[in-house]
């Protein structure tokens, strides 16, 4: 059996339609446009691309679209103070600070700092917990998980009853949430990660295996229960010589190609997990500046 592709480019210019269309009718209805600032540190190409896409679906959303690119030797004052003058700027319903941030900076009081009503990218620890706690609707859900879990419902509606779903990974930025959130959706929901014995006897229980690890291609075919969702989240550049020399590609965490003959869903990478983030951030944003203007945030 060959997979359906769960295709998160298309799911991705769904909800991007949707969030159009509110910030449209907010702007309509009460003269508030919807606005976004996304700050980076420093050069790295990676984070430009990332900064690059995230600002021209502002753009695409009709958002106030503000960038701020601070020179690699900005110092945490400087950052933090940047920070407060986004978090005052009536204007501005969501900040983004772009991660990773430069080695001499330090992320998580930068973050903690922006105010949770504005922490689109959902890492402040407000709105961690209000996720970790199954409050769902009071706060802002960070960008990746959302989206995963987007494409886990586009296939198996909202209600996971009876489904065993596995994450891979444990991090904060993806792990935990992405696990509190299929939970939330009454999944039976087991968490593997670097210590876990026997990683693919674990995978091969799960109905929806979720990979956020950052090894390529790490998920082979036999870890995958025949008929499973398969939502890759993983983004690795590996060498494709096949391209010509020096030239690199983009896998995921999962064998696409032989996983596809097993699962009976699966994401690709790129066009998968890593659209749906950006059309999340743009959700969050409306969503936030709804709640700024005391009306009820869309779905
Ligand atoms: P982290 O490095 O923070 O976490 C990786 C997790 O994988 C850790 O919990 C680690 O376990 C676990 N892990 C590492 N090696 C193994 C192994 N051999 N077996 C089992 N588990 C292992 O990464 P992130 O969560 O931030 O990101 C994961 C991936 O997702 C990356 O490729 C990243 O680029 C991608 N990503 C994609 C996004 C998108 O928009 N599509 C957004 C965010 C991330 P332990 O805790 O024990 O060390």
């Amino acid at each position: 059996m060959v997979a359906k592709k769960i295709d998160g480019k298309q799911i991705a210019a769904s909800v991007i339609r949707a969030v159009k269309a509110s910030a449209a009718a907010l702007e309509r209805d009460t003269g508030v446009k919807t606005g976004l600032a996304v700050v980076i540190v420093g050069n790295d190409p990676a984070s430009h691309a990332y900064v690059g896409a995230k600002r021209r679906m502002a753009e695409e959303c009709a958002f106030k679209s503000v960038q701020h690119t601070l020179a690699m030797e900005t110092t945490q004052e400087e950052l933090a103070s940047l920070v407060e003058t986004l978090n005052v700027d009536e204007s501005l319903h969501g900040i983004l600070v772009q991660l990773p941030l430069p080695n001499h900076l330090s992320s998580d009081p930068i973050i903690q700092s922006i105010l949770p009503e504005k922490d689109v990218d959902g890492l402040h620890v407000v709105n961690a917990g209000k996720v970790a706690t199954g409050d769902l609707d009071g706060g802002l859900v960070s960008c990746t998980p959302a989206g995963a879990m987007v494409l886990v419902k586009h296939k198996h509606g909202n209600d996971l009853s009876g489904l065993n779903a596995v994450v891979v990974g444990r991090s904060n930025l993806f792990g935990k949430p992405m696990a509190q959130l299929l939970l939330a959706a009454n999944a039976t929901v087991t968490i593997a990660h670097s210590r876990t014995k026997d990683l693919p006897v674990a995978c091969r229980n799960a109905d929806i295996l979720v990979a956020a690890v950052g090894r390529a291609e790490m998920v082979r075919a036999d870890w995958v229960k025949p008929g499973a969702t398969v939502i890759d989240v993983g983004i690795n550049r590996i060498a494709a010589p096949e391209n010509g020399e020096g030239k690199s590609r983009l896998v995921g965490d999962v064998a696409f190609a032989e996983c596809a003959e097993v699962a009976g869903g699966i994401t690709p990478v790129p066009g998968g997990v890593g659209p749906m983030t950006i059309a999340m951030l743009m959700a969050n944003t409306v969503v936030a500046a709804h709640r700024k203007a005391g009306k009820p945030a869309p779905k």
